[in-house]
């Protein structure tokens, strides 16, 4: 990124390691990173930052950046999971190098390191139960007990290991650990596991594997097979530092080392953010699949109608913090009102129809009212939108009793329609149990927007959708997902308890203008004074569906939540 000299944006602390690390042309001056995902579920907002961290600091060095599957735990893993991540990266408008890469492509690699571990006497085979080790690890204020297997013949161990590989052995009979420390204070390095049986076909390695190596141990070797000069985190990894760096002490020579570097995770008010949870919701159908437009994955953000370029405005804005926060959901919908501000143009549709009658307005007559497209742009283009005797407006739109600040339209009041006449309201209809049904009113034919005349103010103006004329619409509405900002932060109660009942609210028949037609999938739109909509993936010319994206104003403001 270029900026002018006087106002050169101060690097955060990752840029700095980088460029200092440039300086000293460590690793020869490359600045290659990665971004490295298990796949057991959907790419969600956190992971969309990491994403634009990574990526975007290797667009900013002319470095590179990897995809690396990391998918050492077939039991959660899956062919789909793969795919949707691909999809997700690419639709940020990231570029991985080459093809992406898979931390089971290193399966063979890991088992000869192992080996290599087992021979040099830093590695053994233990063969008590996984309760007996943990409880052996004791706690960090004291040593640890050693394994009575810790000290066994290397021939022993390397023998174990070969037939654990061979498939000799049932999960859990035994593990792999490295030799360490069973007093170090930091518990990862007390002999840690590097491998563990698990007899469990492999979305792309099939059964050729029994066992599997831990994340750790995979981790910091897959990114020196990749050549990483930065291998990015967030940190609750730092402390497995100490291991990464004793796990590649083994096998690197010193011209060429990954740094690992930890930053804060992101946080958001108002939703959760483990993958574990987002699919127990999917799973127990408490949302509509993965893309939900409530979830907070990049699929659900995509289907609300989010754009690449408000997340990765967002995430740019935020930056990378060394401590752990909370950012406020209002911030996630500024960075997107914001874009599709610049971008959708303005219609108009109902979505609580109340019919209007202009009874000065000759039958039968159309005119078409042309509305400026994105009045944001100066080159915008413009629409037409019918007009005619009969329209709708918002129920909300009237009050029968209206106090004085109420500038829309009650009984003998004036307001504008949008781009049209002014009107008056002269008399109204009410149902037996007082819903008002009908509106009578009359036009001023020397108001009509744009033209000489028109220069009469009024202080409301109200969108309309002309009724002869107006199509129809689904319209789902969507509120937050839980009622709590941390809803996982509780201790005694499950975060599913926080589900607020009322996050979607659909609409069945909206009023919209005729234009809106032509709305295909995925396309955005301002609806006047109601907030910015995108078409559903599902809505097609004969039936059409549109979800809010976001409200035209902020609604997580504590003022007024
Ligand atoms: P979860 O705990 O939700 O399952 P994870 O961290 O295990 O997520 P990974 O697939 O391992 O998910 O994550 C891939 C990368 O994304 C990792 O580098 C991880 O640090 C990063 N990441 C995950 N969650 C966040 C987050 N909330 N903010 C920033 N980065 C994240
Ligand atoms: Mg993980």
């Amino acid at each position: 990124m270029e900026f002018p000299e006087n106002e050169k944006k101060s690097l955060n602390f990752i840029e700095s390691i980088i460029e200092e690390d440039l300086q000293n042309h460590k690793n020869e001056g490359r600045v290659h990173l990665r971004f490295p995902p298990e796949p057991n579920g959907y790419l969600h907002i956190g992971h969309a930052k990491s994403i634009c961290l990574n990526f975007g600091l290797a667009e900013d060095y002319n470095g590179l950046c990897n995809l690396r599957f990391d998918d050492t735990n077939p039991e959660k893993e899956d062919i789909e999971y793969v795919d949707s991540i691909k999809e997700d990266i690419q639709w940020l408008g990231f570029i991985w190098d080459k093809s992406p890469y898979y931390a089971s492509d290193y399966f063979e690699q890991l088992y000869k390191w192992a080996e290599m571990l087992i021979e040099q006497g830093k590695a053994y085979v233990d063969e008590q139960p996984q309760e007996l080790i943990s409880q052996q690890r004791g706690v960090p204020t004291r040593p640890g007990t050693e394994s009575p297997y810790r000290n066994r013949p290397i021939t022993e161990s390397l023998d174990l290991f070969r037939r654990m590989r061979a498939g000799e052995f049932k999960n859990g009979q035994m593990i792999l650990r490295a030799k360490i420390d069973m007093s170090s204070p930091n518990m990862h390095m007390r002999d840690p596991i590097m491998y563990r049986i698990l007899h469990q076909e492999h979305h792309r390695t099939g059964n050729d594997w029994c066992i599997y190596p831990m994340y750790d141990y995979a981790h910091g070797q897959s990114d020196y097979i990749e050549g990483i000069t930065h291998s990015v985190c967030t940190l609750e990894f730092e402390i497995h530092r100490p291991l990464y760096d004793w796990f590649l002490d083994q096998i690197t020579d010193s011209t060429y080392r990954p740094r690992q570097i930890e930053f804060a995770r992101l946080n958001l008010s108002y939703t959760v953010m483990s993958k574990r949870k987002l699919l127990e919701l999917v799973q127990k159908g408490l949302v509509n699949g993965w893309d939900d437009p409530r979830m907070p994955t990049i699929s659900g953000l995509r289907r609300r109608g989010y754009t690449p370029e408000s997340l990765r405005n967002f995430a740019e804005r935020i930056g990378v913090a060394k401590r752990d926060n909370v950012i406020d959901m209002g911030v996630l919908e500024f960075a997107v009102r914001e874009h599709l501000n610049k971008i959708t143009d303005r219609v108009m549709a109902v979505l609580d129809p109340l019919k209007v009658i202009i009874t000065n307005y000759p039958e039968g007559k159309t005119e078409n009212m042309m509305l400026v497209d994105n009045p944001e742009n100066p080159d915008s283009a413009s629409h037409e939108v019918p007009f005619s005797r009969e329209i709708y407006i918002e129920q909300d739109d009237f009050l029968e009793d209206a106090p004085k600040k109420f500038f829309r339209l009650a009984p003998d009041r004036e307001v504008r329609l949008k781009g049209a006449y002014i009107i008056k309201c002269e008399d109204f209809k009410k149902d037996e149990n007082g819903r008002i049904t009908e509106i009578y009113c009359t036009y001023d034919p020397e108001s009509k927007s744009g033209e000489a005349g028109s220069q009469r103010k009024v202080k409301g103006t109200l969108h309309w959708v002309s009724a002869p004329h107006a199509i129809d619409a689904e319209v789902r509405l969507y509120d937050r997902l839980f009622v709590d900002e941390d809803p996982a932060g509780h201790k005694e109660t499950d975060f599913k308890e926080f589900i607020n009942p009322d996050s979607l609210k659909v609409i069945a028949k909206a009023k919209l203008e005729p234009w809106l037609q032509k709305a295909m999938a995925g396309d955005k739109f301002q609806f006047q004074r109601l907030g910015y909509f995108c078409a559903d993936k599902s809505s097609n010319s004969g039936h059409l569906i549109f979800n809010r994206t976001v409200g035209l104003r902020d609604n997580w403001a504590k003022s007024n939540a």
